[in-house]
């Protein structure tokens, strides 16, 4: 009887462990990695093939990169930054260099990074010497008690951990100084020429309405989620400006219950929505698709908002959308070698 018990208890001990195993054994099917390069007036008669060549390379080194890391057994907070890491060292987009100028004619920029497993968060805003800010949100998320730093605070605490510290002409392009200049002129235009006042002054920051902040969601074997966002945030924007980028629930979101997020657009009419959050809570609520929840608050609540943008979202299966209000949104997904970048509303 007490040999019979034994093996019963030694029986029941193998089966927890295979379980316990078989939970944490990575799968590799679903892995998933979507990216954006920022939302706006982007349409096929405002682009060149050579820009639009430019561009796509850039996307889909952007996606190879990210995708190397999840196929090695890297976590999805590892993806989504060493992704972010390639959009922020080009030039073409608004992160990192090439990020837009302020109205006084510098490159100050946000990032954030969420965990969906932990829900750990860590963000940056008005930074000016950080090479890649999304690293130092990553090293906040991870290296203080603390959700959010700013300006010379988190370029000290970033200098601390050892990050990449520049000269802020690092930042420094001429398309988009020139963007300023162009901007700065129309303000004055536009103001002499307005008829409805305010109207304009929401506006006036506007360059030809493109927004071309970065981001990334991805999932990785062990079924994690994580979302990551970098910007310069608005060309000709005021002085201690933070867009919806760095503010959790805004721009950047994740939560392994429901999905991860990442947002470009208008950054005041997302942090107003709580855009991010809001699709997670529609999932969440009202068990709606990762789908169904991003149109929901971006073609509807966003259009009667008029604030105009796009999302990227997935969920813990691997679905995903890439949903925008705009004309264009440079966009990717990579997922069982199936891979594609698109950047006009098709
Ligand atoms: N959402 C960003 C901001 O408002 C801009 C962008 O998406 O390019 O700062």
């Amino acid at each position: 009887m007490k040999k019979q018990l034994h093996f019963l208890c030694l029986l029941l001990l193998s089966g927890f462990i295979n379980l316990a195993q078989a939970q944490t054994k990575p799968d590799y099917s679903k892995v998933t990695l979507v990216i954006h390069g920022g939302a706006g007036t982007i349409t096929r008669e405002n682009m060149t093939p050579e820009k639009e060549k430019a561009y796509r390379e850039v996307l889909n080194e952007a996606l190879q990169t990210g995708y190397a890391v999840l196929k090695k057994g890297g976590t999805s907070l590892d993806a989504v930054e060493a992704t972010i890491h390639v959009m922020e060292d080009s030039p073409l987009f608004n992160a990192g260099k090439g990020a837009v100028f302020t109205n006084e004619g510098k490159n100050e920029m946000d990032a954030a990074i969420m965990d969906g497993k932990t829900l750990n968060a860590g963000a940056v805003a008005s930074i000016t010497t950080i090479k890649n800010p999304i690293s130092a949100a990553r090293a906040v998320m991870e290296q203080s008690e603390h959700v959010m730093m700013i300006g010379s605070g988190a370029e000290k605490f970033a200098r601390e951990k050892g990050l990449k510290i520049v000269d802020p002409s690092y930042f420094y392009t001429e398309t988009r100084y020139q963007q300023l200049q162009n901007i700065k002129g129309k303000e004055e235009t536009q103001l002499d020429h307005s008829s409805n006042g305010t109207s304009n002054n929401e506006n006036i920051f506007i360059e030809g309405k493109k927004f071309g902040t970065v981001g990334a969601v991805a999932l990785d074997a062990y079924g994690n989620l994580a979302a990551a966002t970098s910007t310069g945030g608005m060309t000709n924007k005021r002085y201690g400006r933070v867009g919806d980028v760095p503010i959790i629930g805004a721009g950047t979101y994740a939560d392994n219950n429901t999905c991860a997020v990442s947002a470009t657009g208008h950054g005041e009419y997302f942090i107003r929505s709580v855009v991010g959050h809001d699709i997670a809570a529609l999932m969440d609520y009202k068990g709606y698709s990762v789908k169904k929840a991003a149109d929901e608050v971006v073609m509807k609540k966003l259009v009667e908002r008029k604030g105009e943008g796009g999302v990227i979202a997935l969920d813990r299966k691997g679905n995903f959308t890439m949903t925008f209000n705009s004309a264009g949104m440079y966009r990717g997904y990579i997922k069982e070698g199936k891979s594609d970048v698109l950047i006009y509303k098709e």
